[in-house]
């Protein structure tokens, strides 16, 4: 201590420590200095060291005070005397211009005054400087900082409120009245805990206090009233405060969660039922990490694949569910889709087959979810059995590409199976034969002997050419009793050939049903390809067309296709358009048909001696092209494409109209005979038209006779029984036409309302010579005698040949002997110039 009681700076600081000042100034924002009673710089803080910027301490200790001022505003004298009546205790305020480390001017503003020791001696002087600029900042960014808090307690959603320990409010933010509904004077003076839910003040009302008591914030949720009696849940955190003066109770900062705790109980919710469905769902449910490992598995996975939860869960997906051999490739696959790749996998259900625990393969359908949580993302997949499904979609894939009936490959399959055979063609060397088979007079089994012998019929002959070709080969059943077999590679045209003959070879082995032996017959056309590679339906239609031609050369053989059939085949297409046409046009009664139109030749029955007893009526067609054709040419045109119906009622109208009005003219006993195709007895519509056509006309139901077959007749079962039950009901009459041909057998026919017996031409012609001809018909004669029929001979064209069937017995006749069949006003000037026709043939002459 020097003897002037100067102390040096090690000193001060010293002294300064001792006063404890150090601690607080070092806090200062200002800039502080400790100043030696010698001027020189004893102590600074660090905001001196900033505010002058200087680095280090020990650049500013020790230095005059007077080297930081600027310029020395005082002289020196001026200067002195301020220092010393600052040591002997005054106090300095004012500014001065400083300069700072790097040599920087500026205005500070300071203030000085001594700091004294114990025993009251000035030691030093403290120097207080700041910037008034920064001052201002600070001030300004206060007043800012303060302007927003009110803002803020004016638009927060968040209350403040203010209690006292008793729990009396003492102050409320306004925004209480926008959150909850109360104004803050509603609240002020109450209790606040008279507006929490009663369960929670008993809940947390003691926790609370003792929190409260030890100076711990505590948070909590509670229910807090709303005016309207709801209530709204609000998370509040209490601070006490009662100890700072300016608040002087217990704060409570609330928000309100009701959106949230809503929110919570709907997601709680909704997890309970996902968690549930997830249990009791008939899928298996996978959680699988995104190294493929399992970390979910419920109880339908267990069913499924019929490992445990407790096995599953940690073992690597593909070895619990995929067989060995597919694994590598899963893996790939589901590296791929955690890679961002394949993400078609991700957005829609694919199928696959997996391997259930013991083996058994397991169609799946699988849905993934990828759930990424930051980088990492794992998986989440629902997998369906699909075993049933399945099994059902491969028996509809069956059903649909076989016939139920034969078990053959139906039209679908087989046209698929052509498509390869000759596409494979167009690859190699071959060749490729189609056949097309078409049982012959199947109607007359499937009409006469019922559908089920039909049926039975169809199967084996199905079998039989099952038999016939080789495994290779195609047999498809292609609709009806059509069939048509693929052969590839059968050589040559003599081998498709002989191949043919043996399919009629074996086809036509005998064969019983419904107790009938049958020997089954087919018609077959064949098309082969000759180098290159047709279109698969053009072989088809080619054997088809091939078909027919065997059937024109009366069945039970086999036909190539050649080019010529072909314009027989259009020819045919052609007729039958037209034959449409031409029905239509008739029956609308429009003349002139560019497709023609069909008219009725009308040829008379007569009795032996002479007079005219009935006309039948015979369809004409008058076709623009080929001119006026018989109906042998297209009434099997119309039965097969049931053209049939609509033109049996043309010739009815027109027939039953033209002989009422002879009978209402010039010929009262007339009788017509109408003749009526099998078709027309389908459904009972014929009834129904032809009890119209008679009360339009008011033709007696005795003179009209409906003309049918043996086959149709035979056709006893199902609608063909009752409507002739209708038509006979009706009272009118009914013939066998072309008795002869079919069965034969009049004790069969007994059971049928028939009244007439039409003797068929073909035996007719043969009675004046063949002795056996003679023999059949004189039976035939005696029988329909016996059991109450007339008997009509056809087409009787000789003297003799009426002479001949007269002496066996037999009345009545229809043939060119007496008249062609003529058009209506031919007939009607016939029957005015008197109503026998002589022996003479004059309508011949
Ligand atoms: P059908 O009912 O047996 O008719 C008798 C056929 O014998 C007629 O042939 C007739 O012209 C012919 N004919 C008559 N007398 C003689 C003769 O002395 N000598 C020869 N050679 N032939 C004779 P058409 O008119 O060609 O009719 C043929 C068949 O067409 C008919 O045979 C009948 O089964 C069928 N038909 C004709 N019109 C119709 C019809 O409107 N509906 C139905 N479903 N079939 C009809
Ligand atoms: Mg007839
Ligand atoms: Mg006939």
């Amino acid at each position: 201590m020097s003897d002037e009681g100067n102390l040096d700076r090690d000193e001060v600081a010293a002294a300064l420590r001792g006063t404890g000042l150090v601690e607080g100034l070092e806090e200062l924002p200002q800039g502080a200095l400790v100043i030696a009673r010698d001027a020189t710089i004893a102590w600074c803080n660090s905001a001196a060291l900033s505010l002058l910027r200087y680095e280090h301490r020990e650049e500013l200790l020790g230095r005059p005070l007077s080297e930081l001022a600027a310029a020395t505003a005082l002289d020196d004298a001026a200067w002195q005397a301020q220092w010393e009546r600052l040591l002997a205790g005054d106090v300095w305020l004012g500014e001065i211009e400083t300069r700072t480390a790097d040599g920087e001017r500026g205005m500070l503003r300071v203030g000085r005054s001594p700091l004294r020791d114990r025993e009251g001696n000035v030691f030093a002087v403290l120097s207080l400087a700041s910037d008034p600029s920064e001052e201002f900042r600070a001030k300004a960014a206060l007043m800012a900082s303060e302007e927003r808090l009110r803002a803020l307690f004016q638009h927060s959603s968040d209350i403040a409120m203010v209690f006292r320990r008793s729990g009396r409010i003492i102050f409320v933010s306004p925004s209480v009245e926008r959150v909850v509904g109360w104004r803050p004077a509603d609240l002020i003076g109450k209790n606040g805990w008279d507006f929490l839910h009663p369960d929670d003040v008993a809940a947390d009302m003691a926790e609370v206090e003792a929190a409260l008591a030890a100076g711990r914030p505590i948070t909590r949720e509670w229910r807090m009233r709303r005016p309207d009696g709801t209530y709204a849940w609000f998370e509040q955190t209490l601070t006490d405060l009662s100890h700072v003066p300016a608040i002087g109770g217990v704060v409570g900062n609330f928000r309100d969660v009701t959106e949230r705790h809503l929110a919570d109980a709907a997601r709680r919710e909704s997890e309970v039922i996902l968690r549930r469905v997830i249990e009791e769902t008939s899928e298996a449910f996978l959680g699988i990490d995104r190294f493929g490992y399992v970390t979910e598995w419920n109880p339908a996975a267990e069913r499924i694949f019929g490992w445990a939860a407790s096995e599953a869960i940690g073992s690597e997906l593909a070895k619990l569910i995929l067989p060995e051999h597919d694994r590598q490739s899963f893996r790939r696959m589901f590296e791929e889709v955690v890679k961002g790749g394949a993400s078609h996998l991700l957005q829609q259900p694919f199928e696959m087959t997996a391997e259930s625990r013991s083996g058994r393969a397991l169609p799946v359908e699988v849905s993934v979810v990828q759930v990424t949580v930051g980088q990492s993302s794992h998986f989440r997949a629902f997998m369906r059995d699909i075993s049933d499904r399945k099994a059902i979609e491969e028996r509809l894939a069956h059903q649909a590409l076989t016939d139920a009936l034969t078990g053959l490959p139906n039209r679908v399959l087989l046209r698929d199976r052509l498509a390869r055979a000759v596409s494979r063609l167009s690859r190699r060397e071959g060749s490729v034969a189609v056949m097309f088979l078409d049982i012959d007079r199947f109607k007359l089994v499937n009409d006469g002997l019922g559908h089920d012998a039909g049926d039975e019929m169809l199967v084996e002959i199905a079998s039989r050419l099952h038999r016939a070709v080789r495994d290779t080969d195609t047999v498809a059943r292609y609709g009806g009793d059509e069939f048509v077999i693929v052969a590839e590679d059968s050589g040559g045209l003599e081998e498709v050939r002989a191949l043919a003959e043996r399919i009629l070879e074996i086809v036509s082995q005998p064969l019983v049903v419904a107790e009938r032996q049958l020997r089954p017959r087919v018609s077959i056309g064949i098309s082969l390809t000759l180098g290159g590679s047709p279109a698969p339906d053009d072989l088809v239609r080619d054997a088809d067309i091939a078909m027919y031609r065997a059937k024109e050369r009366g069945g039970h053989r086999a036909e190539v296709f050649e080019a010529v059939m072909e314009s027989r085949a259009i020819v045919r297409f052609e007729l039958e358009r037209d034959l449409a046409q031409a029905v239509a046009a008739s029956n609308r009664r429009r003349e002139n048909d560019p497709a023609g139109t069909l008219r009725i030749h009308y040829q008379p029955i007569v009795s032996f001696d002479g007079p005219i007893l009935g006309v039948e009526a015979l369809v004409r067609w008058e076709h623009p092209r080929y001119g006026l054709m018989s109906p042998l040419e297209f009434i099997p045109l119309a039965e097969e494409t049931g053209l049939i119906v609509p033109l049996g009622q043309f010739v009815l109208e027109e027939s039953v109209r033209q002989v009422a009005e002879w009978r209402r003219t010039v010929s009262p006993d007339l009788s017509l005979s109408v003749n009526v195709s099998a078709h027309q007895l389908d459904g009972r519509d014929l009834a129904a038209l032809v009890e119209s056509v008679l009360a339009e006309t008011g033709l007696e139901p005795d003179a009209l006779c409906l003309e049918l077959t043996e086959s149709a007749l035979l056709r006893d079962s199902g609608n063909g029984a009752d409507t002739l039950g209708d038509l006979r009901r009706l009272g009118v009459r009914f013939a066998v036409d072309d008795f002869g041909t079919g069965y034969s057998s009049l004790v069969y026919l007994r059971r049928f309302p028939v009244q007439l017996v039409k003797l068929d031409r073909s035996f007719v012609s043969g009675v004046p010579t063949s002795p056996q001809d003679a023999a059949i018909v004189s039976a035939v004669i005696d029988l329909a005698h016996a059991l109450g029929m007339a008997a009509v001979a056809e087409g009787i064209e000789t003297s003799e040949q009426r002479a001949a069937l007269a002496s066996l017995g037999c009345e009545l006749g229809q043939g060119y002997l007496w008249s062609r069949p003529l058009p209506g006003d031919e007939i009607t000037a016939l029957l005015e110039a008197g109503s026998e026709l002589g022996s003479t043939p004059a309508a011949l002459s």
